[in-house]
C-alpha cells in the first residue's frame, strides 16, 4: 500500500492542486492532503473552511482524505503512515525550494519526495493569485476544482 501526503497551505485549494492530486492517484494508492497550520501566516480561509472545500472536492474519491497538522511535515507523514511526500513544481524557484526541503526530509527520516511538473495551463495559478482576485471581486470559478464554489 503506497500512501503519500500532499502538504501545503491551500488558502484556497486550487485547480492546480487538484490536478497534482489526481495525477498522484496514478502513482499512489492513497493521498492524505495535509493542511499545515502556520500561526505566523494570516489566512483568508480559516482552516475548517479549507477542509470543507477539499472534502467537497473529493467527496466521490475515497482514496483522498484531508487533515490539518501543526508539526513538522515529516512527523505528520509518520503519523499517518505515509512514506512519500507529493509536491507540485511550477517554476525554477519552486524547484530550488523543494530541492532543499526534500534533501533535508530524506536525511531526517528517509522519506522520499515525489515532484510532479504542473500542467502548463495551470502553471500560473497560485493561491496568492486567487486570493488577489477575490479581494478585487473577480470570478474565480475557473481557478477552483470542479464543483467547488466560494460564497
Ligand atoms: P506551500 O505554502 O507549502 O507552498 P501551497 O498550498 O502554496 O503550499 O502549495 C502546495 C503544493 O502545491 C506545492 O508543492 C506547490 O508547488 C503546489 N502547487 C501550487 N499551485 C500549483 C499549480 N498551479 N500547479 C502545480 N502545483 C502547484
Amino acid at each position: 500500500m503506497k500512501r503519500a501526503i500532499f502538504p501545503g497551505t491551500f488558502d484556497p485549494f486550487t485547480i492546480g492542486h487538484y490536478s497534482i492530486v489526481m495525477r498522484g492517484l496514478e502513482l499512489f494508492d492513497e493521498i492524505v492532503i495535509g493542511i499545515g497550520i502556520n500561526q505566523t501566516k494570516q489566512s483568508l480561509f480559516d482552516i475548517e473552511k479549507r477542509i470543507e472545500m477539499i472534502n467537497q472536492t473529493f467527496k466521490n474519491e475515497n482514496r483522498v482524505s484531508v487533515q490539518k497538522y501543526d508539526s513538522l511535515t515529516i512527523d505528520f507523514a509518520e503519523q499517518v503512515g505515509a512514506k512519500y511526500i507529493l509536491r507540485g513544481l511550477r517554476t525554477v524557484s519552486d524547484f530550488e525550494y523543494e530541492h532543499t526541503i526534500a534533501n533535508a526530509n530524506r536525511q531526517l527520516n528517509g522519506i522520499e519526495t515525489v515532484l510532479l511538473f504542473t500542467e502548463t495551463e495551470y502553471s500560473f495559478i497560485s493561491s496568492t493569485v486567487v486570493r488577489d482576485l477575490i479581494k478585487y471581486g473577480r470570478d474565480i470559478k475557473d481557478f477552483l476544482p470542479p464543483g467547488v464554489e466560494v460564497d
